[in-house]
């Protein structure tokens, strides 16, 4: 094992944060505002763009000829220090890992680093993959695993990915990662023969490590 891959969003701070809530009015203001989209169209659009594509922006990109860069500046530009305060517990956590830690997420690079600052995490991150790596393509499409796995000069046995999303972790085990899932998915009972282990908040992933590398 040699890397750790954290989503960011919903899985370095907890849902309850509810963050995504500031970029979801940023994202519907973006349509309606910038791309002149008709107010009343904005949430079907949206939802059959996340379920043709898995976000909203590749559904921009390929029917409203949208400025990926530009979006990705519009709707990131939220109070991220109005919802999210320093994680000591998960500070201490990363801080004493014994892998590398990386973000492998669908947001931007910007919005990684205030999260990441307003986290107290600074410096704990050895490299951001962000929704760029692979031309916009989102997880839980193959491409940009396949860009991060190239990148880091890993094969996916050698990775651990940890996230809040299970098809997410789905992908990631078709690539021969480990997974550990993030938070409340699991709670109805259901079982994913890909989740390896499921954890309420990622501060409490040192012991999981530290079990896994001993019988490694
Ligand atoms: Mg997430």
């Amino acid at each position: 094992m040699k890397a750790v891959l954290f989503d960011l969003d919903n899985t370095l701070y907890a849902p309850q944060c509810d963050l995504f809530s500031l970029i979801d009015v940023r994202i519907n203001r973006y349509m309606e505002d910038v791309v002149a989209i008709e107010p009343n169209a904005v949430d079907g659009l949206r939802r059959r763009y996340w379920k043709d594509y898995g976000t909203t922006l590749q559904g921009l990109i390929r029917h409203h000829v949208v400025d990926p860069e530009d979006y990705l500046d519009y709707v990131h530009a939220v109070d991220v220090g109005s919802r999210i305060s320093v994680d000591h517990d998960l500070k201490a956590t990363l801080n004493n890992l014994p892998l590398s830690s990386y973000v492998f997420t669908n947001g931007s690079r910007c919005h990684v680093d205030r999260v990441v600052t307003a986290l107290g995490l600074d410096g704990l991150f050895v490299d951001v993959f962000d929704i760029r790596i692979a031309a916009y393509q989102p997880k839980p499409n193959p491409d940009p695993y396949q860009q991060v796995l190239n990148e880091l000069a890993l094969s996916g046995t050698q990775c651990i990915m940890v996230d809040d999303q299970p098809q997410n972790l789905e992908m990631a085990k078709q690539f021969g990662m480990k997974t550990v899932l993030v938070g409340a998915a699991l709670s109805d009972g259901q079982q994913y023969s890909y989740v390896d282990a499921q954890l309420d908040r990622t501060a409490d992933i040192g012991k999981l490590l530290d079990e896994w590398l001993e019988v490694a």
